[in-house]
């Protein structure tokens, strides 16, 4: 959505993550491992990057016949789709288009090649017809040999990107997210992406403000345009004029007062007025996050997400290797709680070195737990590692996407023949930790009584917990609306799973992104929970809400809440109930 005032432009997206910055726009774009940049090339310089786009079509084309030339007979049906690219290279709507682009937007030949390979693949999906939309997997390969080739010797790491700038790309995986040098950028901004995505959580714990889906922000903005990016209301203001800069800056100014304000108070306790504690614990995805989950008054680590040491190795990582990471974690944290989750991968974290296979729906696939369970020599060596590294600290153990009793039968035997194994290997290890599971398919809330006589810990992980019973991907900017914390079918599945936990005398947590956002506290709280588990840059701000907080008078207000049937009546109740007491106020009000 864009909404323009003589020379400034304001686009609405989703938020990312708070605060507020101002910065040159820099263009990139993550096609495959590379990034793409975009920057204008003058008229005495438009032949010269058509020449070079040319050049790097004929290596690509002769790279490609050398390789039709060396394939076996018996692959003659790979034959056919290879001599079909080899068309394709000098295909009118590839070739010649990328070429005008060049020519007429006076624009790099990457990021020419990549606008109308983007195009064509949209053009292609959207006829009706199956054999033309095979055709577009052919023609993704092609522009990306080509791609390749033409980036050749200039190809960037984001994590070597050392401007201070803000990011503004199409998409961007989580894994890149986490590479991003803080003190290099100052925000970032993407086409895709919704609520609650891993990189929307990577954007918050380090405490970049972003905003995700703005669906074409790599078109509307250019190169050193001036953003103001506000990631709490998730807009972003393109060539602001002076009276909007000198507002921000303003707003920008007392925002930061306001975090070292919330920053200063983060050791004291979470406890409401009248007495009643919370446990306030943070997500991690790297052990360095460690010193941020302190300074903001963590009390353990209630979420250890470990993809990332995968993802960033590129193989699997050795027992020794997890042990070392493992290890240090709880160490840093003794004598409060290290909560490890097992691989979560393939949601939407994938890398083809782990799991080559491509699932139409991923969400719904082999992933965390299932995918664990049917590779199970890489599951056991985490396992083995979690345990040797129970021996140095306190560590409880997590599964995650649990969706029916039998997995989590399989996951005790595994579990054992670890101890079986670490036994044999003359290990040291601690067995007696705690096992705990998500709580985040709708399967699993409906079966919570009886998974509750299985395990020592309910973690209730709302980012997929919404997704699933909304039915919306969590990365999908068009459906980013019915993304509802505060959904009364939410809420309900919520309050089964506390109500199971409490007859069953078992723990239970909430390590979802719903536990960070302070409207929920207090409707959370009615529901029952009492330990939250969140990005660390959010314990202050919800420690500040829950000691102005008074848990006779919440309760009422929640039980009320309850009884609305859509997720506006329940919102706008808390919100008046609370207008005295929810943060951001002061700064949203000069909006
Ligand atoms: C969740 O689903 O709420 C959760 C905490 O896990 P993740 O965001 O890693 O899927
Ligand atoms: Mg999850």
């Amino acid at each position: 959505m864009s909404n323009t005032t003589p020379g400034q432009t304001i686009l609405k997206g989703i938020s990312g993550s708070p605060g507020i910055c101002i910065g040159k726009a820099y263009l990139v774009e993550k096609e495959g491992v590379n990034i793409i940049e975009r920057y204008p090339v003058s008229d005495a310089m438009v032949q010269g990057e058509i020449d070079r786009f040319k050049n790097a079509v004929s290596k690509a084309k002769k790279d490609h016949a050398k390789i039709i030339e060396a394939l076996d007979d018996d692959l003659s049906e790979n034959l056919n789709i290879l001599e079909a690219h080899m068309i394709l290279f000098k295909d009118k709507m590839l070739y010649g288009k990328t070429i005008d682009t060049i020519s007429r937007d006076k624009i790099n030949a990457e990021w020419a090649l990549r606008k109308v390979s983007r195009q064509v693949k949209l053009m292609f999906q959207q006829v009706d017809d199956q054999y033309l939309q095979a055709r577009v997997n052919d023609i993704v390969q092609v522009s990306d040999k080509i791609m390749s080739y033409l980036i050749g010797a200039r190809d960037i790491n984001i994590a070597d990107i050392n401007k201070r700038v803000i990011l503004v790309a199409h998409d961007l995986s989580p894994a890149d997210a986490s590479q991003i040098q803080l003190e290099r950028i100052k925000g970032f901004v993407t086409d895709r992406g919704g609520r609650d995505s891993h990189t929307a959580i990577v954007a918050k714990s380090l405490k970049i403000p972003s905003v995700f889906g703005l669906g074409r922000a790599t078109i509307d903005i250019n190169n050193d345009d001036i953003l103001i990016i506000d990631g709490s209301s998730g807009t972003i203001i393109v060539n602001p004029d002076e009276e909007t800069l000198f507002k921000y800056e303003e707003r920008m100014a007392r925002f930061a007062a306001y975090q070292a304000d919330l920053e200063r108070e983060s050791h004291l306790p979470a406890v409401t007025r009248d007495q009643v504690p919370l446990t306030l614990m943070a997500n991690i995805e790297l052990v360095e996050e460690v010193v941020a989950a302190k300074d903001n008054g963590a009390i353990g680590i209630g979420l250890f997400r470990t993809e990332f040491l995968y993802l960033d190795l590129k193989r699997y990582p050795t027992e020794e290797e997890l042990l070392q990471k493992y290890k240090e974690l709880a160490e840093l944290m003794t004598p409060e709680p290290v909560t490890i989750r097992t691989l979560d991968i393939n949601g939407d974290k994938f890398n083809p070195y782990i799991d080559p296979v491509e699932e139409a729906n991923p969400a719904l696939g082999l992933r965390a737990v299932r995918f664990c369970l049917e590779n199970r020599h890489i599951f056991i060596t985490q396992i083995k590692a979690i345990l040797r590294a129970a021996a140095f600290g306190n560590i409880k153990l997590l599964i995650p996407m649990i969706s029916c009793v039998e997995e989590i039968i399989q996951v005790r035997e595994i579990l054992n023949l670890a101890v079986e194994e670490l036994k044999a290997e003359s290990k040291i290890f601690n067995k007696d930790i705690p096992l705990g599971i998500m709580i985040e398919v709708p399967s699993a809330v409906m079966m919570a009584e009886e998974l509750a006589g299985h395990v020592d810990f309910f973690s209730i992980g709302t980012n997929d917990l919404i997704q699933y019973s909304m039915a919306i991907d969590r990365r999908n900017r068009r459906v980013a609306h019915l993304y509802q914390a505060l959904n009364p079918a939410v809420l309900k599945m919520i309050k089964i799973t506390c109500d199971a936990a409490q007859k069953n005398g078992i723990e239970v947590v909430m390590c979802g992104e719903m536990a960070g956002d302070p409207i929920n506290i207090p409707v959370l709280m009615g529901l029952g929970l009492r330990n939250l588990s969140m990005n660390s840059a959010s314990i202050p701000v919800i420690k500040k809400l829950i000691r102005n907080l008074d848990m006779e008078e919440n309760q009422k207000i929640v039980d009320k809440a309850l009884e609305f049937s859509t997720v506006e009546e329940i919102t706008e109740y808390v919100r008046t109930a609370y207008k005295d007491i929810l943060p951001y106020r002061e700064i949203e009000e000069t909006a």
